[in-house]
């Protein structure tokens, strides 16, 4: 099993533990997503040293003041790192009121250019800004063709058709579990199988609410999945990893 999008850098996670808790529970990959260069920084010294832990390096939206051409430079670097499977979490989020759109546009184009230049996929977060991240990337389409990961998928389920026309694989966590997720359960469902990935979105999102959320939760999130699509949880996993390895050839040592 794999999670495709967890965050440890500033989390306060005992690492060594955590991914021995994480292994123990049947998940051999890990894909850690930075917000900040700093923290992309921190996770690709823990995938130096840790089996099946890689590293997406990138700037988060929210993080855009953070955006120039030094920060580009510092991850065009760790981008070259071994264990760097990705640029992320990149994208737009308009959920807080002070949002300095222009500058999450330039910053989610920029990085799109930095992947496309380096080779690698990348992962999008996007929240409450669908329409605009569906005509950024309509507008950088040819700059896709490493591929895409839409992490915990919020939209309804309408709006998934227009993601996977440009290539989207989409991911989800535990926001299955929760009480009041039928969008994303709707989405899940309606999502192809050859796209479909899983993820915990850890310290956020547990399926245990008001729990910090941990890697070891994926069979969770696939026991739920499994669940929703009526499948069996052990095939499930198989096709969620033959999925990640596609998207993300550096899992496998290719580039
Ligand atoms: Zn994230």
């Amino acid at each position: 099993m794999t999670d495709v999008h967890a965050h440890f850098a500033g989390e306060g996670y005992d690492v060594p533990a955590e991914l021995a808790r994480m292994r123990r529970a049947g998940v051999t990959r890990v894909i850690l997503a930075s917000d900040t260069l700093a923290h992309a920084r921190e996770h690709a010294r823990i995938s130096a040293e840790e089996d099946g832990v890689f590293f997406a390096a990138g700037i988060h939206p929210s993080e855009s003041n953070e955006y120039n051409g030094d920060t580009v430079s510092a991850l065009k670097a760790l981008c070259g790192r071994a264990g760097c499977v990705a640029v992320g979490e990149i994208g737009l989020d308009y959920h807080y009121p002070d949002t300095d759109k222009p500058r999450q546009w330039e910053a989610f184009r920029g990085q799109i250019l930095l992947a496309d230049m380096v080779g690698l996929p990348i992962q999008i977060h996007s929240r409450d800004a669908a329409a605009d991240t569906l005509a950024v990337l309509r507008e950088m389409r040819p700059h896709l063709g490493h591929g895409l990961l839409l992490h915990c998928y919020s939209y309804g389920k309408e709006l998934l058709d227009d993601f996977l026309r440009l290539g989207a694989y989409v991911s989800f966590g535990g926001v299955l579990c929760f009480k009041n997720a039928r969008r994303a359960v709707e989405s899940c469902v309606a999502c192809p199988e050859e796209r479909l990935l899983t993820e915990t979105d850890s310290p956020y999102l547990s399926p245990f609410r008001g729990q910090k959320n941990a890697p070891a939760n994926i069979p969770v999130v696939v026991a739920r999945m499994a669940e929703i699509r009526g499948i069996d949880a052990e095939e499930l996993a198989a096709r969620t990893d033959e999925n990640a390895d596609r998207l993300f050839p550096g899992l496998r040592g290719e580039r």
